[in-house]
């Protein structure tokens, strides 16, 4: 058994103790697995902030997809999305919306007292803010009075 001694903690290790580096046979880290792996969460913890503002920022610019995941769970929480539902045309539905500074509608509504809607892209239209405000349930509930 071959062993190397680590360059951090100085113990002697056997040769499997060190990760391989590059694509060569015999070439192996200074530092051991553990320490190695010691040395990853410690930049972690050290960009943490850095990466939690870079998801800020992600989420800021890409407001369209985050919409439409929100929608998403919304909809998954009311059992509302078919398997065929086309999840990609869907995000995109959302993020010509937010282009435009649109809306996303549910055709039919996801919650009603008669017909429940399915969040899928046949049953999304896109409406100007001040249209999905006043429209409410009204249409589906006075149609079934
Ligand atoms: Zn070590």
């Amino acid at each position: 058994m071959e062993y190397k001694t680590c360059s951090k903690c100085r113990e002697e290790k056997e040769i499997t103790s060190f990760y391989k580096r590059g694509g060569k046979r015999s070439d192996y880290n200074h530092e051991c697995k553990s320490c190695s792996s010691q040395r990853n969460k410690e930049a972690y913890l050290k960009n943490k902030d850095k990466i939690k503002e870079r998801n800020i920022k992600w989420k800021k610019e890409n407001k369209g997809i985050v919409n439409s995941h929100t929608a998403k769970r919304k909809a998954t929480k009311l059992n509302a999305t078919p398997a065929w539902a086309n999840e990609e045309t869907i995000k995109n539905i959302y993020k010509v919306a937010k282009k435009r500074g649109q809306h996303v509608d549910h055709i039919v509504p996801l919650i009603n007292s008669t017909v429940c809607g399915l969040h899928c892209e046949d049953n999304l239209q896109l409406l100007d803010p001040i249209d999905n405000l006043t429209k409410g349930n009204r249409l589906y509930e006075t149609s079934h009075n």
